[in-house]
Parts: structure tokens; sequence; C-alpha cells
């Protein structure tokens, strides 16, 4: 017998349906990339949503066809988040930090039919576009400017083409909750990036998830700031989650810098954001070289790399600032824990708590851990035992966008990478990484590519290339080499093998000769001997 309730599918235009029914004068503020704010409200977000959204269908595009943008946290972005999956379309958010043959993979690879930009990336648009033939529409989400249409015909302007859509609309009525809404690259992997993409569905059930108290636990009496960029996991959910319950959304477009946040979330009234440690590096120096306090700041989201044990203590002591840290992936929509003690917690000493919030937290509801060794056998939860670190719920993924079916789990579990502990309360601690890459201030850098252009030098016998901890990038490439006999080239002429092969800030910082590289019984470097040896290399180097 099925329950008699309301078979109403969980689909991403309700979310901002309810804000701006209930919600429909609050604000969204958005910096611009001349620094200026522009403001509105959830009201005008969802008619303009509505209007992008009907001019997309009226270009001829069909269901589930890939939309893509390149652009920084700003109102347009949100109304294309809202606009393209409410519609039926996917809306494909493109990390342009991402060296440009990678973004014809990626862009490729995605089909992109149309395309939406922000000024920055019109000289990465002008030198993409001849790469990208399947790509008919490129679009700068700005209002008409004369002077650049004069030397592009191509291009078309945000504004104009919204004007197409009309203003009495409604989204359309058959989209299901499993349909695809969203599409995400990830570089976390080896190989070429992989998409992961996401269902109405499982960014409902995330999004619902991550506003309750443990994780993010947004309401309408808070004011969010994604500092993680929207290219990056669609900003942590934090549109989806934040919109639902009706917060104040502030969007810092390209100006993440020390000053500029602390300017807009003390004229804002911030009370909650969500970023990298590298960004919050840079913005506890801005208050400690300024005085300045953070006075309506109550919390703040730190993850997509381990946070540092003094980030976490400035904050809570000096600042009054709660730090919540998570950790995700891609392929998880991103959040799988938050820590949040529990209330038996509360009974302990500030140290013994503090000891607790270093590790990167539980996950809710929706989120199943286990650890497993090399034989598949899964650890007990006892905060010692530490192996390959699994993970499943609804809004983890189940293939990879376009890769063969079955080829993602295991046993239906999704391998992370990551090597962790439990505890018995489910609190996880990131103690390794399995995979073969460097996450340098929140982005990926692939050792194997590296190693393999390293390899290509004629005077290098043996290559590897590590992650060293960086105090300002979490972690940075360190190249390991082998010089071959009788060679004397020295470190900088192997750095600057890399120019022209890959992006300048995959750059290695150093490069380490030694006499050997550990290898084991199959050809495998034991990285983890390199990093015992020399991970501690770039400590104290800008
Ligand atoms: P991404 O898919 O780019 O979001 O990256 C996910 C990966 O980032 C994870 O598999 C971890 O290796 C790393 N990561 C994310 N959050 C944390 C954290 N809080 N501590 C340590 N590593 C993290």
């Amino acid at each position: 017998m099925h329950g008699q309730m309301m078979d109403q599918p969980l689909l991403i235009s309700g979310i901002i349906d309810h804000a701006a029914r209930y919600h429909g004068d609050t604000e969204v503020v958005s910096v611009n990339i001349d620094g200026s704010r522009h403001r509105s409200t959830y009201q005008d977000i969802r008619t303009r949503s509505l209007k992008l959204g009907a001019a997309l269908l009226k270009r001829g595009l069909k269901r589930s066809d890939r939309v893509a943008t390149i652009a920084w946290n700003n109102f347009r972005h949100l109304e294309l988040y809202y606009g393209v999956s409410g519609v039926g379309l996917v809306c494909h958010t493109v990390n342009p930090r991402l060296f440009p043959e990678q973004l014809v993979y990626i862009m490729g690879h995605a089909e992109d039919r149309v395309v939406f930009f922000d000024r920055t990336f019109l000289p990465l648009v002008d030198g993409l576009r001849d790469k990208l033939p399947l790509v008919e529409t490129w679009i700068l989400m700005e209002a008409h400017d004369a002077d650049l249409a004069k030397d592009r015909d191509w291009l078309e302007f945000y504004e104009d083409f919204i004007a197409e859509g009309s203003d009495d609309l409604n989204w359309p009525n058959d989209i299901e909750e499993l349909d695809a809404s969203s599409l995400c690259y990830t570089s976390g992997t080896t190989g070429h990036p992989k998409g992961v993409l996401y269902s109405h569905r499982s960014t409902l059930l995330h999004a619902m998830m991550s506003a309750t108290p443990d994780v993010m636990g947004f309401s309408a009496r808070d004011c969010m700031v994604p500092v993680v960029p929207m290219f990056h996991v669609n900003a942590w959910g934090s549109p989806y989650s934040a919109v639902l319950a009706g917060s104040k959304l502030v969007l810092p477009g390209p100006n993440l810098d020390g000053k500029s946040l602390v300017e807009l979330f003390n004229d804002e009234k911030v009370t909650i954001s969500a970023g990298v440690p590298t960004i919050w590096a840079g913005l506890i120096q801005y208050l400690e070289d300024s005085g300045t306090k953070l006075p309506h700041l109550d919390r703040t989201v730190i993850g997509g790399s381990a946070c540092p044990p003094t980030m976490i203590e400035k904050f809570r002591n000096t600042y009054k600032v709660d730090v919540l840290h998570a950790w995700g992936m891609t392929e998880m929509s991103p959040l799988g824990t938050v820590n949040n003690l529990k209330n038996k917690h509360l009974e302990l000493d500030e140290e013994a708590q503090n000891e607790i919030r270093l590790s990167q937290g539980r996950p809710p509801f929706g989120m199943e851990l286990g650890i497993f060794d090399d034989d598949a056998n899964q650890l007990p939860n006892d905060g010692e035992a530490q192996g390959d670190l699994y993970c499943r719920g609804p809004w983890v993924l189940s293939d990879y966008y376009l890769a063969d079916k079955g080829t993602t789990l295991t046993k239906g579990w999704f391998p992370t990478g990551d090597v962790a502990t439990l505890d018995e309360d489910g609190f996880m601690q990131i103690r390794d990484r399995s995979k073969d890459i460097i996450k340098s201030g929140g982005e990926w850098i692939s050792s194997v590519d590296l190693e393999n252009h390293a390899m290509a030098h004629p005077d290098v016998a043996d290559a590897a290339v590590i992650s060293a901890r960086h105090e300002k990038w979490d972690e940075r490439p360190l190249l390991v080499v082998v010089r071959k006999e009788g060679s004397t080239t020295d470190a900088q002429a192997f750095l600057d093998f890399y120019n022209g092969k890959v992006a300048k800030w995959w750059i290695p910082d150093a490069v380490q000769f030694v006499d050997e590289i550990p290898r084991n019984a199959t050809g495998k470097v034991r990285k983890n001997l390199l990093r015992e040896e020399y991970g501690e290399l770039l400590i104290g180097k800008q």
C-alpha cells in the first residue's frame, strides 16, 4: 500500500519559488567587477530566471542540453543556476582557473551549446571560441556594450538575451526530480577531468540537509556570503541551501582579498560564510594588520583542504567566530562531514572540546562513511584504525558523466581516495590521500602530468612530484629528480622546462635532487617515504 500524500517532485525551481513567495523582499547583494554593489531581491531573481529560461528554450535548446557558465559569484550567475535548471537544462559551471587545453576538453566533453561568461573572461573566450565548434551562442553577462560588439559579431549580451523571454511565464511542469540539473568537472582524479552530473533530487536533499543546525544551519535571520566560487561544486550548495532558508545572500564577485571581504562582511552584516583555508588566511592577515574586527560574523565553514588548528583558534578566540571544519568532494555535492560538537561534549573542558574540533567532523543524515583495508575489509570506527575512506548516500554520484556504467563505485560505495580514521561518534579525520594529486589553495594539480613533463627533460633519469606542505597554499608541488649521470643542470632549468606546458601556478615550487626514487615491488613510487623526507621542505617559504 502506498501512502496517500502528494507526489510532488523535488525540483530546483521549487527553491526559488518558495524564496520569492515568502522571502520576496529579502536582498541579494552582488559585487560587480568594478567593486560597486548591485542590489536585488529573491522576487527579482525568480522573475529574471524565468525570463532567462524561456529565452533559452526559444533558441531551441532541448531537455538536458548543457549551458555553461564561466563566471564569478554574482547575481546573474545565481539567475543562471535557477533559470537553466528550472527549465530542464543542465547548468555546467566551468572553472576558469584551468589551463585552456583542459577547458577545451571539458566543454567539448560536456557538449555545451551556450556559454555565459563574465567580462574578466573575454580574453579567455576569445582564445577558446575556435576550438569549441559545438558552442552556438556566447553571451557576456552584462548589459549591451556597443564598443565590445563592434569587433565581435558573434557576441551577445545577457540583458538583451533575457529580454527575449516573456514576462508571463511559469516553469515547465513535466520535469522529474531524477532529471539532470547541473554538471561540474573535477580534476581531483588521475587522467582527464571527470564530470559529476547532479539531479534535482540530489541537489534538493543536499540543500535541505545542509540547512539543518548541525550542518550549516541557515535561517531567515542569516546573511550568507559564499566565498567559495560558484564554479566549485556549486559553491558547496549554498546558493540552494541558503536560499531555501530565506537567508540574505551576498555574492562577493572577483575581489576575494582580505580587505574587500572584511569591508563587505561588516557593511552587509554577514553572519555566515564558507571558503577554503587560503582565503581565510588572507582575511585574518588583513584583520591583524588593520586591527579591524568582525562584529556580525557568527560562523564560517572552512573546507576544501585541511583547516590548520591555529586558524580555528584565532577565529574562535580573537574574533569570536565559530569555525565549522567541513570535508567533502565534487562527487558528493560536496558535503560529507561538518564538525559540530554533540550534547555530551559540552561537559568536556575547553581543551578536550578543541581537540574534537580539529577533525573534519561527522556525517549528517544521508551520508554514510566507512573505512576499508587493502583487502576490502571494513575497519572499526574506533578512532585508531586508518583506512581508505568510502561513502554512499543520495547525493553521492553513481557514475561519472558519460563513463561506462558501473565503473565508478566499488560494491555500491564511492572510494574517495582519502585515507582516514572514524571514531564511534562518526567524527572523521583525514590522515592522508591515496590519489596522486595535489591541492593548492583549493585547486587541483596533477602530479602525474608534472612527472610526465619532467621525464621528457633530456637530463632527467627519474622523477617524482610530491605534495609538500605550504603555509599559504596548504599544499604545493615539489619536484624530486634523479639527474642523468654527468648532468649538472640546475633546479631552475628543470622548473623553466614547464613554461608553456602547464598553467603557471602548477609549476613546482622547488626541486630536490636525489640519487634514487624509492619504489615498491611493482614499480610504484613510494611517495609516502618521499613525503616523510621532503614534505616539510617548503615550510617558511613564500
Ligand atoms: P573537490 O572535489 O575539489 O572538492 O576535492 C575533494 C578533496 O579535497 C577531498 O577528497 C580531500 O582530499 C580534500 N579535502 C576537502 N576538504 C578537506 C578537509 N576539510 N580536510 C582535508 N582535505 C579536504
